[in-house]
């Protein structure tokens, strides 16, 4: 069994990117300067958009953190979308999600600029990414892959099962799985909580990716020996016994479906950090396709 070492994989890739934005700061060039909205004081959105801004710092990007309060209207956070759009200095950037409930995702996800949508949600970069075209592919299915690629996993002509159909993670890695390439060209299977037979399925498949958010959903009678497991799950399960009080767990019942796998991922340390690397990247790329 290899570890799939997300932590390992991630520096690596932030430290090819420190070697970008040095190169670019000598031909004094514009470093990327990515920004993040975040509404409201939800604990886990303050984590994830804290460590986004922090690696943003230590790779030599810009980086601006727009917190606004939660009251702010749905008006408001529209013209700071505006407002970003408009703003030459702001390569790319993000709204953390989800958003209070009194504003509607979709109206703010679908105003953001496509070529500032480093997350890659609206509509035309995920058109784009469907259709095999240049695009921002979301950060979390671009970290799968990237990490499969990495650790050079066949995913040729193999069964991969996909547990959740988000349009953050389980519909674009699906899609991706199935593209020419790779990583790619598998034979997918998408599962969701409607599917009946998902056990039959899971142990038919050479890859599995999983993403619905349930604690250790995934046991080991529910996969086959030498299975590749993608587990994408964080869950925060409450345990007094933690300073924070939680501890983070994935939806792979990881001690004894370990035990099969030729490959998996930890959770912490898999595509967690994965997601924030890519992220970075696609950063990095707006930038360059800014310059052009
Ligand atoms: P979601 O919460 O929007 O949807 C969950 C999906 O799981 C749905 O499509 C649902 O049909 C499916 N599902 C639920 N119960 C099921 C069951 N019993 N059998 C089969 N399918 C079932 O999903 P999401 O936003 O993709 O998040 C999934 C998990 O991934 C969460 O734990 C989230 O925190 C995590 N996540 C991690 C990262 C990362 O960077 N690692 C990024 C995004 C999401």
């Amino acid at each position: 069994m290899e570890i799939l070492d997300g932590k390992k994989i991630s520096n690596q890739i932030k430290e090819e990117i420190t070697v970008e934005v040095a190169q670019m700061k000598e031909r004094g060039e514009k470093v990327p300067h990515l920004a993040a909205v975040l509404v409201g004081n939800d604990g886990a959105s303050l984590t994830y958009v804290g460590s986004k801004v922090r690696s943003c710092k230590k790779i030599g990007f810009e980086s601006t953190l727009i917190h606004l309060p939660e009251e702010t209207t749905e008006e408001d956070l529209l013209k700071q979308v505006h407002q970003l759009n408009n703003d030459p200095a702001i390569d790319g950037y993000i709204v953390q999600l989800p958003l209070p409930k009194h504003i509607d995702e979709e109206k703010v996800l679908m105003a953001v600029d496509p070529d500032k949508d480093v997350d890659g949600f609206h509509p035309t970069n995920f058109g784009k990414m469907a259709l095999d075209m240049e695009t921002f592919i979301s950060a979390t299915p671009f970290g799968i892959m990237e990490l499969l690629k990495r650790y050079n996993v066949d995913t040729e002509g193999k069964h991969t099962v996909v547990i959740g159909r988000s349009h953050i993670v389980g519909r674009p890695i699906s899609i991706l799985m199935s593209q020419k390439g790779k990583p790619g060209n598998s034979t997918v299977t998408l599962a969701h909580s409607r599917t009946k037979n998902l056990k039959e399925l899971t142990l038919q498949a050479d890859i599995v990716i999983s993403a619905l958010g349930v604690p250790r959903f995934l046991k080991a009678d529910m996969v086959k020996e030498g299975v590749t497991i993608i587990d994408v799950g964080i869950t925060r399960v409450a345990d007094d016994t933690k300073e924070k009080g939680y501890y983070i767990t994935g939806d792979v019942d990881f001690d004894n479906v370990s035990k099969k796998a030729s490959f998996i991922t930890p959770v912490p340390g898999g595509v967690g950090p994965m997601t924030i690397a890519m992220l970075l990247k696609n950063t990095l790329l707006a930038r360059e396709r800014h310059n052009n």
